[in-house]
């Protein structure tokens, strides 16, 4: 397996430092308001991930942290009226309601800032002992020049972040390019008790002491949004680096920018959309969907008319499944599957999973798997309309087993829903008024609705076969005519 890492700017083979297990952690939100759709981007990107190494067969470890102390949520308590606890709670539970909204799996450790205040005063005294921080006034700060490795993150050169360092108003720092470890406490602020007096961590702080905490340096994986790796993730290893020694993360992974319309998102513009603005209107399977065809390193360009695009192409996924599903059960005797087309879509099915798991195992290239994918579901829809009602069984349950598989790894269910749960009881009734079905199986009913209607079209009994079609109507059914054969589906 390949893996692009950041830091070293180049794909490299992916091994993990213990065999068999992965430790990753990924950068949680700050949690003053709801997610917008380019932080959801991550997210997702990095709960595929997870997921394809996990069906890889390794254990993963999975940290996230939720910042809930931050100059933003205080600014935030401070506009509303509310304590800056409220704040946090109320955007950190709605960040979980959304997560799950979007199919995006629970870290395995889930650690808040708030919660983590005596590890990162021990760090910090540590880095004091040590030379890379000092006290100024009340506040601590790291000392950049004192990390010689400093930069290897992002690639930059400590010189030349020189022009961009700002020393914010009231901070005494040795060097412009100092960031702040430990700020002292503010009026109206939330505030610890800490060796430098009450006070409050910097942001930077709070992964490196949860990192060390609850996975162990050197971590597999350390992933988040490209924005963060300068200076977050930057900061986050030289204080880790030079407090406990040896490597932090062997390997850095940042997902690219979403754009909306070409465009940068962005308040003012007017094109800033939240997760939850979006998954309230769509199904949060078609945002994977959008999301995924691109691949995670480059630009999103999101639009809601690709996002229309992608519920339409889910379906379309979704009625090949059933299709195949419907043709797989409803196979006449002796369609054994030995024909030609037959063997083409058995090939087929074999090469769209063989290229899916090669573009997978190539960095995550989500984009490439689901063309792959794709290319299934055409087949499959130009061999079902082909082979019409002699499908072979094997064959169309081993192509609608595979998609299901494929899409599954994305965090996509395009199973067909068992038909009792689609089919209201009505059926039944309707079949027990015909006198076609005396049973209590609604597919069964559906299915016996269906051969009376065919025999009383084969009779050119167009009375008989219209007043069925309209009583299933009237149910909200259709009568609908596959390639597999004539099913009743919800209209
Ligand atoms: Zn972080």
């Amino acid at each position: 397996m390949k893996i692009y890492d950041t830091s070293l700017r180049a794909k490299v083979d992916f091994e993990p430092l213990e065999p068999g297990v992965v430790r990753m952690y990924v950068c949680g939100p700050t949690v003053y308001d709801q997610i917008h759709i380019g932080n959801a981007r991550t997210f997702l990107a990095f709960d595929v991930i997870r997921r394809w190494l996990t069906a890889r067969g390794y254990k993963v470890t999975m940290a996230q942290n939720l910042t809930d102390v931050d100059d933003k949520i205080i600014r935030r308590a401070n506009e509303t009226g509310r304590t800056t606890e409220e704040v946090s709670t109320t955007f950190a539970d709605a960040f979980i309601e959304q997560m799950h909204r979007f199919g995006i799996l629970d870290p395995d450790i889930r650690p808040r800032a708030t919660h983590e205040i005596g590890p990162m005063i021990e760090m910090i005294s540590r880095l004091i002992e040590q030379g890379h921080a000092y006290r100024s006034g009340s506040d601590v700060f790291f000392s950049v020049r004192s990390d010689p490795d400093y930069g290897h993150v992002s690639g930059r050169d400590v010189d030349d972040q020189l022009a961009g360092a700002r020393v914010e108003a009231g901070e005494d720092k040795r060097d412009p390019l100092d960031f702040v470890l430990w700020k002292a406490a503010k009026p109206g602020e939330p505030t610890w008790d800490s060796p430098w007096g009450p006070g409050r961590p910097g942001w930077h702080t709070e992964c490196s002491a949860m990192v060390h905490r609850y996975l162990g340096m050197p971590i597999d994986i350390h992933g988040g949004g490209s924005d963060l790796a300068f200076p977050h993730h930057e900061n986050e290893s030289a204080q880790a680096e030079c407090c406990w020694g040896g490597t932090f993360a062997n390997h850095w992974m940042h997902t690219g920018m979403l754009l909306v319309n070409g465009e940068k998102m962005s308040k003012s513009l007017g094109n800033f959309f939240t997760l939850k603005d979006v998954l309230d209107e769509y199904p949060a399977e078609a945002l994977r969907l959008l999301m995924l065809q691109t691949h995670y390193r480059s630009s999103l360009d999101f639009s809601f008319e690709r996002l229309s695009g992608a519920v339409g192409t889910l379906e379309r996924v979704r009625t090949a499944v059933a299709n195949l599903s419907w043709a797989a059960s409803h196979a006449p005797e002796g369609a054994a599957g030995a024909d030609e087309a037959a063997r083409e879509l058995g090939e087929r099915t074999a090469q769209a999973r063989e290229s899916f798991f090669a573009c997978m195992d190539d960095d995550f290239n989500t984009a490439g798997a689901l063309a792959a994918a794709f290319d299934l579901v055409s087949s499959s829809n130009v061999y079902l309309d082909a082979a019409g009602t002699a499908a072979a069984a094997a064959t169309a349950r081993a192509a609608a087993d595979c998609l299901t598989e494929l899409f599954g790894y994305l965090g996509i269910d395009v199973a067909p829903k068992p038909a009792t749960e689609e089919l209201p009881e009505r059926c039944l009734e309707i079949a027990r008024e015909r006198g076609c079905y005396e049973g209590d199986d609604v597919n069964e009913a559906a299915e016996a609705l269906v051969r009376l209607r065919a025999d009383a079209r084969a009779r050119r009994d167009w009375a008989t076969a219209d007043a069925i079609r309209d009583e299933l109507s009237q149910a909200g059914l259709t009568i609908e005519d596959t390639a597999g054969g004539a099913r009743v589906r919800r209209s």
